[in-house]
């Protein structure tokens, strides 16, 4: 289980690496972002790999000011995005919108100070305002797992043969080792301003909603939506690959994207990997949550323990939508946290 939870999070912590490597080559070599233009002054902050920023932002460069959407992974990863943002532009930023709680999204938010107001769902504030390191939590689970993940890079790195692969481990490396001092100053900082169901921000010609859908990866996930350039950055409900569970409402998970279909957007981007069109990744995310949700209910109504139940859920069907599902089996956190659903512990959080 341990080795399961493990992998799951370095999938986290590197996964902006992973999706993004592939681009590094046309940025300047120090830049840790590419700023992917999506609408006119709209932008996915995208990693480069040379430094550990978590998840994706977004950036919404307005009239007189600038939104920003997630505030990554540590302080330093939020001061080096505010700092390269002035390579697409001068005006200040005046907002930062939080899609939900989670250290990878959130762990910047203490470089936002006034006037810039961060805004998130109540439940985002409650949880910041919580012990984010208490046992158990996704933030201290990770840094629980983060010497080892170092190991376990120096250790492919030292016995990988392809040049190029070599350095990108120990590019990976280095990076990670940064990331285990730069998150020493976190100090977990909430929303400033809060909704429960949705607010409307409007600057210059420019509307940008924050909507509350309703129960998904978090009890508080807020999606962006910009309806005359119909994006939508949807934060940890929809991501490129699949989504962690382990703070989810799985049963609730399609409903709510259901309501996401809802909106008139054609691009997406997500809160980890490359942006994308369209409205198609929602079905495939449907069906995923569907189909774990009701083999997890079938094993936990026949008692199967949660850690046993994640060895036997078969996620295989989907492997072509999601091509990291290579055998039967699935993360016990997610099942964990399936079993609390069902059992209702998870209300208390
Ligand atoms: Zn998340
Ligand atoms: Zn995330």
């Amino acid at each position: 289980m341990r080795t399961r939870l493990m992998l799951l999070l370095v999938g986290i912590a590197v996964s902006a690496l992973v999706f993004s490597h592939g681009h590094a080559q046309t940025q300047p070599s120090q830049a840790a972002h590419r700023f992917q233009p999506i609408a006119p002054g709209v932008y996915s902050a995208i990693a480069t790999g040379t430094l550990n920023v978590g998840s994706n932002s977004c950036v919404v460069v307005n009239q007189d000011d600038v939104l920003i959407v997630d505030s990554h992974i540590s302080p330093e990863s939020a001061r080096v995005l505010i700092r390269e943002l002035k390579s697409i532009t001068d005006k200040p930023v005046r907002f930062l919108v939080n899609t939900h709680f989670h250290f990878d999204h959130a762990n910047g938010n203490q470089v936002f100070t006034a006037p810039v107001d961060i805004i998130g769902h109540e439940f985002t504030r409650r949880k910041l305002l919580g012990d984010v390191l208490a046992k158990g939590t996704i933030f201290a689970e990770s840094l629980a797992a983060l010497p080892n993940q170092i190991e376990q890079l120096k250790q492919r790195a030292a016995a990988e043969q392809d040049a190029a692969a070599k350095a990108r481990l120990d590019q990976q490396v280095r990076v990670q080792q940064a990331y285990a001092d730069q998150v020493k100053e976190v100090k977990p900082t909430p929303p400033s301003v809060t909704l429960n169901d949705h607010m409307t921000l409007f600057r210059g010609d420019r509307e940008i909603r924050l909507i509350h859908l309703g129960r998904a990866h978090t009890a508080g996930d807020v999606v962006v939506f910009l309806p005359k350039e119909r994006v939508v950055c949807t934060g940890d409900m929809l991501v490129a690959g699949i989504s962690n569970l382990s703070d989810g409402y799985v049963n609730e998970w399609p409903d709510t994207v259901e309501k996401l279909r809802a909106l008139d957007f054609t691009d997406v981007i997500p809160g980890h990997g490359e942006p994308w069109k369209g409205k198609e990744k929602l079905d495939h995310w449907q069906a995923y949550l569907r189909d774990i949700w009701q083999q997890a209910s079938k094993l936990h109504d026949q008692k199967v323990p949660a850690a046993e139940a994640a060895k036997r859920i078969d996620m295989t069907a989907h492997k072509n939508h999601y091509p990291t599902i290579t055998a039967p089996g699935v993360a016990p956190i997610g099942v964990v946290r399936m079993y609390d659903v069902m059992e209702r512990r998870a209300e208390q959080n």
